[in-house]
């Protein structure tokens, strides 16, 4: 039993294949934001409002007077946090006028509108968050205790604990998708962007969105994989 699992475990078998097509997917939706937050950081508004402009209209025209702004560092590292109800933006989102900055800031800001109106996936989201992150510590470590000690249990239970990152990746599809969407609606409406400015937002937001939808299949791949090498072997 012990040969078996380590070969299987521990050297390259066909199954890896399954996480290098999860990496392509990931390195491809990183690469196509990154040419769209390029391609529309360029286009610069036709108002010329910064992308905190924009987050304070919409913070303002809804009262939502105890959400606070902060500035983070990098780039593209902007969100929002509902424990401490901050919305961190980077330096380019701030400052800038382009329809990138613009569309990221709303994009954030569609998260706030979520916590405000009690969206049931960001709720389940925060509330999974200290599972997933005790989870995604123990999988890896208890997955490999099993295969030393020929233990399936132990095995299972790193694989179930694996899953929940699964499940928290699926949770967090509908959230992203629908900031952005709250986003779009709120440009477009407000006059903020006009004509095409509103379908370059939408194209930037969809390129960001993009690499969410490629997150989580690497994960299921990821998850796949290890239940093809080490899920419950008894009926084979
Ligand atoms: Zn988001």
């Amino acid at each position: 039993m012990f040969g078996p699992y380590m070969y299987r475990g521990l050297y390259f078998d066909k199954t890896y294949l399954l996480v290098l097509l999860g990496l392509i997917i990931t390195m491809f939706a990183q690469a196509k934001v990154k040419s769209a937050f390029i391609k529309y950081s360029k286009i610069k508004s036709k108002k010329s409002i910064t992308g905190l402009d924009a987050a304070k209209y919409i913070l303002d025209v809804n009262s939502y007077n105890d959400i606070s702004i902060k500035k983070v560092r990098g780039s593209m590292s902007d969100y929002f946090n509902p424990a401490t109800k901050q919305i961190a933006l980077s330096d380019h989102t701030l400052k800038d006028t382009s329809i990138a900055s613009i569309a990221v800031a709303c994009h954030e800001c569609g998260h706030v509108i979520q916590y405000k109106e009690g969206f049931l996936p960001l709720k389940l989201k925060s509330l999974i968050v200290p599972v997933v992150n005790f989870g995604s510590s123990l999988s890896f470590p208890l997955i490999l205790l099993g295969l030393f000690m020929a233990n399936q249990l132990f095995i299972n239970i790193g694989l179930l604990l694996f899953s929940f990152m699964l499940i928290f990746q699926l949770i967090t599809l509908p959230v992203e998708f629908d900031a952005s969407r709250r986003a779009i609606a709120v440009m477009r409406d407000s006059g903020m962007l006009v004509g095409e400015e509103v379908d370059h937002a939408r194209a930037m937001l969809r390129a960001a969105a993009l690499t969410y939808v490629a997150a989580t299949l690497s994960t299921a791949l990821q998850f796949l994989r290890l239940f093809l090498l080490f899920g419950d072997r008894d009926d084979r």
